[in-house]
């Protein structure tokens, strides 16, 4: 397989990013679980976490504010185990408090993006996620601008079955085009309600959302509280569940 061609990235296989069009359709979540469900498959995986006003990886992992130090290549990034399996890097290790509002003009924000694609000392990972803000900002551009000379494989978009959201997915799909990054899949989330008891999945919002758009949605996960409950406590879910139905749909 090709390699990316220096820099902090040499090492990394793929490059992929998670894109949505608004807050609170569980990008976040969906990445995490991306992220720990290509590391049950045996992969070396690292997050990004550019979502610089809202970072919420370390918490959705349980990482509370490790330290985050320096080799000679650059920030070491936050292991969340000793086999080194789930690499992070987020700003949310950089403030002192976690609590504290990060409230930066465009130029600072471009600037830290800069340094988390060129100086992370990511070493060898086979898929690095990067979780981006909702919508499409100067972060957006930021990531791909300093990604230039590096190989994306292309983004997936997470999107929610109301068309308010799958709105906003085409705004995606667009910058996708304009940007000439490759759209690898939609993923609806909270598709379906599934029922703590029977287990049984009731659809509460319109079904299909991403069906709507140009592009078929590769995957569907309910909304389950096993999920939320688990992305509260930062609890690997795909662990914790592996019988349940919103695990075959993540894994
Ligand atoms: P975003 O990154 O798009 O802002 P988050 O990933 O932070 O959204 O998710 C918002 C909230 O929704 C979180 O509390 C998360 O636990 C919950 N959530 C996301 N997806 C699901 C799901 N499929 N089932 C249950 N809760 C979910």
């Amino acid at each position: 397989m090709e390699q990316n061609s220096d820099g902090s990235l040499s090492q990394v296989q793929h490059v992929v990013l998670v894109l949505s069009g608004k807050g609170g359709v569980g990008k976040s979540t969906i990445t995490t679980e991306l992220a720990l469900a290509l590391r049950h498959a045996g992969k070396k995986v690292g997050i990004l976490d550019v979502d610089l006003c809202g970072p919420s990886i370390p918490r959705m992992l349980s990482m509370g504010r490790p330290d985050v130090h320096q080799c000679d290549s650059g920030w070491v990034p936050v292991y969340t185990d000793a086999q080194k399996s789930l690499a992070l890097m987020s700003i949310g290790f950089l403030l002192e408090d976690p609590d504290e509002a990060v409230v930066w003009r465009g130029p600072k924000k471009t600037a830290l993006i800069g340094q988390f694609v060129s100086d992370v000392a990511w070493g060898e990972l086979d898929v690095l996620l990067v979780d981006t803000p909702p919508g499409t900002s100067d972060e957006h551009l930021a990531v791909l601008e300093n990604l230039k000379k590096h190989r994306v494989d292309g983004a997936i978009l997470v999107t929610t079955p109301q068309a308010v959201s799958t709105g906003d997915v085409r705004r995606e799909i667009t910058f996708c085009k304009k940007t000439g990054v490759r759209i690898l899949g939609i993923i609806e989330n909270m598709s379906g309600f599934v029922c703590p008891h029977c287990s049984e999945c009731s659809n509460i919002f319109s079904k299909g959302g991403g069906e709507d758009v140009s592009l078929q949605p590769q995957g569907s996960v309910p909304l389950d509280p096993l999920l939320s409950a688990s992305i509260e406590e930062g609890k690997d879910f795909l662990q914790s569940f592996p019988d349940s139905a919103t695990f075959s749909a993540i894994s």
